[in-house]
């Protein structure tokens, strides 16, 4: 056991500085007053944040591990989305109070999947207040290889990675009364909403493949209708082909559909690829342990035709201030 930190830097000693491995390519780290790192040569830098508010981007009861890791994962899925090979990234939290337990956890769970990825935590910020987490991560590409949401070409086929609607399912499950969530079925959909798994190999293949990319963290049809605006274009998503898992594919069709379409916080990856270069897609994605599917084509026309499905579709996806 670790003695308890008595204040702001001991906390971050504790907790922060040994969080991940370290990398070359950081002169200065934790410590400073700013971090100081490299660039590679011809890369350009990429960068997000995103911030996660308990009962918004997580239920209130979550465990503190899957907090630090989730924070992390949907940080990185947005480098995956532009074809990034992660590097850093730093940390804002604000704290109601120093939970030496909720810090540990949290800590854990960040630094799993930091490690995984040999990302490295430079810095950050540590404040009181209600509980919010802010990650930022920087990660690089060769320049003019980034994968962008506006270079979708009518003609151009959609795809997807995994299975979609899992996370919608998995927040059913978590809202619900906690009677049998030891059920192994309920824990791999857990999973999934609690620790999704960034789509980095899967970005990094697609450079110079394909022609758009977004991560999925709205729903399919929201995320996708920001590929169609930024390109200009319109879809046709054959509804029947949405790679749905066995805990899905159990729910009366119209409810799995609506949750592939609609519901956030998969993670996955949808892009798109021209024709001719689909055959190389699919020979490059045998070279990786993740399936990725066709569900429809883009098209000049804009908008968005479903074909197959037969539900009543409210929502299309997760928005933060929409109107009643
Ligand atoms: P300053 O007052 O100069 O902004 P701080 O006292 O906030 O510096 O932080 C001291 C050092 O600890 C800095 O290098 C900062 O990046 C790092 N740091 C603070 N909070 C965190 C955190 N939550 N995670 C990682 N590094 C942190
Ligand atoms: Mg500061």
């Amino acid at each position: 056991m670790q003695d308890s930190p008595h204040n702001e830097f001991d906390l971050i000693d504790t907790y922060f500085k040994n969080l991940t491995s370290a990398r070359a390519d950081v002169e200065l780290g934790i410590g400073d007053d700013a971090a100081l790192v490299t660039v590679p040569a011809n890369h350009s830098l990429v960068i997000t944040t995103d911030t996660l508010v308990p009962g918004v981007h997580f239920p209130v009861a979550t465990a503190p591990f899957d907090i630090g890791y989730k924070a992390l994962a949907v940080n990185l899925s947005d480098l995956a989305a532009m074809g990034a090979q992660p590097a850093w990234i730093s940390l804002a939290l604000t704290l109601p109070a120093v939970d030496t337990a909720w810090l540990h956890d949290f800590t854990q769970g960040m630094s799993q999947l930091a490690k995984a990825y040999q990302v490295q935590l430079i810095g950050g910020d540590t404040t009181r207040g209600a509980l919010s987490i802010t990650l930022q991560a920087f990660g690089f590409v060769p320049v003019h290889h980034a994968l962008r949401r506006d270079g979708a070409k009518a003609g151009d086929k959609i795809y997807v990675s995994g299975t979609l609607g899992d996370a919608g399912l998995g927040l059913r499950i978590a809202l619900q009364k906690p009677d049998d969530l030891q059920d192994p079925a309920k824990q791999i959909i857990l999973q999934r909403l609690n620790r999704p798994t960034p789509r980095i190999e899967l970005g990094l293949l697609l450079r110079g493949l394909a022609t758009s990319a977004i991560d999925i963290s709205d729903g399919l049809l929201a995320d996708l209708n920001h590929i169609l605006q930024k390109s200009e274009v319109g879809a046709h998503i054959e509804t029947k082909n949405l790679p749905l898992s066995p805990p899905l594919q159990a729910l009366p069709s119209e409810d799995a559909q609506q949750l592939a379409l609609t519901a956030g916080d998969d993670y996955e990856l949808c892009f798109t690829v021209s024709p001719e270069k689909e055959p190389e897609l699919l020979e490059k994605l045998t070279t990786i342990q993740l399936a990725c599917h066709c569900i429809g084509e883009i098209q000049a026309e804009q908008g968005i035709r479903l074909s197959g499905f037969t539900g009543n579709l409210t929502a299309w996806g997760f928005q933060h201030f929409a109107e009643p």
